[in-house]
């Protein structure tokens, strides 16, 4: 049996030039293993807690050395000498160290990154992948799927500074075969620059890699995705379907939703009647916080009035938390989850989370953070527990491509034979 020895954390920049945490934990057996935590831009209300400085001379405030020091002064001395392969119980202890409902003591970015690198670290004490051992913390033994990767290729909202309100415009490649699947996705994005070249748009980049043109609606978008696809040679529907995550969350206040790209001020009714429209021009595969992440009613209209091919995702309105979830299925709210591991803030509660939507038919995308470090855990993740769909941004930018170059890499090795 391996013991921790050492469990150290400092602070780093993750891609937005936000400090985060990394942590490195040793065992007695000479094995490390390291692992960071992500942060979101479009932070739901219900999220576990992510513990900054709030000191505004430095780094303006967004410093996290408190949350440092709570790994290396309290959860650190406490998991010293304990067999790191103890997955469940080393979470629940850090829980109980916290001892809040929304880690608002230790701070999620503390206890993430340690909770991500034990299981890496027994993984390789272990000598098996990561994604194995990750399986192996589940109850489910049958083969490996490949889930369907949704690319995000043009950021709008809070991920770009244009003037588009929704926040997300994804492509689906319908393939498994996940390096045909990639290849695909850069074919089209490499369209889609030239496209936006040629119509005289801006193709910089926005904070997940996709372009981030300052198109005049938000129909516009899905019209260049549309256009991309066809350029590249593929089929819309049979080869690569479209999604959105339009963060409604973030153009939400106080009962109206304030589309500013399309001059318009709206009620949940008018909302739907416009998502309506949308869907029947544009049917999409994946529609992610159609509505504010309180308007459980809402998202269950949604879910009720377009066809079941349209999976409604969860993501600010469950926060990858099981009450939550367990919520939207009674209100039968919505046919997917995001899955993001720093909204719960454990491996263990994160898997549960997994475990109580497929029992419930509710689909499972695993999901980065706009902010990202360049640590790779979620690929392992998303094969570990045969989630539907990932979503890790665009075919571009180093701390997107380290997730599909990982995706790449499981593929080889599961189809090796
Ligand atoms: C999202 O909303 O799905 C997302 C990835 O953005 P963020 O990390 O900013 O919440
Ligand atoms: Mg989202």
């Amino acid at each position: 049996m391996a013991k921790i020895t050492s469990i150290h954390a400092r602070q780093i920049l993750d891609s937005r030039a936000t400090p985060t945490v990394e942590v490195t934990i040793s065992l007695d057996t000479n094995i490390n293993a390291v692992a960071s935590c992500p942060s979101g831009a479009s932070v739901s209300i219900h999220e576990a807690l992510e513990l900054r400085d709030n000191n505004r001379s430095v780094y303006g405030g967004k410093g996290v050395l408190q949350a440092v020091e709570n790994v290396n002064e309290v959860i650190g001395p406490s998991l010293i000498g304990k067999d790191p392969s103890y997955q469940n119980e080393l979470d629940l202890l850090m829980n109980k160290l916290d001892g809040t409902e929304n880690k608002t003591k230790l701070g999620a970015n503390a206890i993430l990154p340690v909770s991500l690198a034990l299981a890496r670290v027994s993984a390789q004490e272990q000598k098996i992948p990561l994604y194995k051992y990750l399986r192996n913390l589940t109850s489910h033994n049958d083969s490996y799927e490949q889930p369907i990767s949704a690319f995000n290729i043009l950021n709008g909202g809070m991920h770009a500074g244009g003037n588009i309100d929704f926040q997300e415009f994804m492509i689906l490649p319908t393939t498994k075969i996940f390096p045909k699947a990639l290849e695909q996705a850069v074919t089209i994005y490499t369209q889609l620059k030239k496209l936006l070249h040629e119509n005289s748009f801006s193709n910089l980049l926005g904070d997940e890699g996709g372009f981030a043109p300052n198109f005049s609606k938000n129909t516009e978008a899905l019209d260049y995705l549309l256009l991309a696809i066809k350029k590249a040679g593929y089929v819309f529907q049979k080869d690569v379907e479209i999604g959105m995550d339009v963060a409604a969350s973030s153009f939400y206040d106080d009962g109206i939703y304030n589309l500013k790209s399309e001059s318009k001020k709206i009620t949940p009714e008018e909302l739907l009647v416009f998502y309506k429209s949308i869907y029947e021009k544009y049917p999409l595969r994946y529609f992610e916080d159609p509505f504010y992440e309180e308007d459980f009613d809402s998202f269950a209209k949604i879910t009720k009035t377009l066809p079941a091919s349209c999976v409604i995702i969860g993501d600010d309105i469950i926060s990858t938390n099981s009450t939550l979830l367990q919520k939207a299925i009674n209100a039968k709210a919505i046919t997917g989850v995001i899955i993001k591991v720093n909204q719960i803030g454990t491996v263990t509660e994160t898997l549960q989370v997994i475990e109580l939507a497929k029992k419930n038919n509710i689909k499972t995308i695993i999901s980065h953070r706009s902010g990202e470090t360049t640590d790779d855990f979620i690929a392992d993740l998303a094969i570990a527990v045969n989630s539907d769909f990932t979503k890790f941004g665009a075919p571009a930018r180093g701390e997107r491509v380290v997730k599909y170059n990982r995706l790449l890499e499981i593929y080889s090795e599961l189809h090796k034979a």
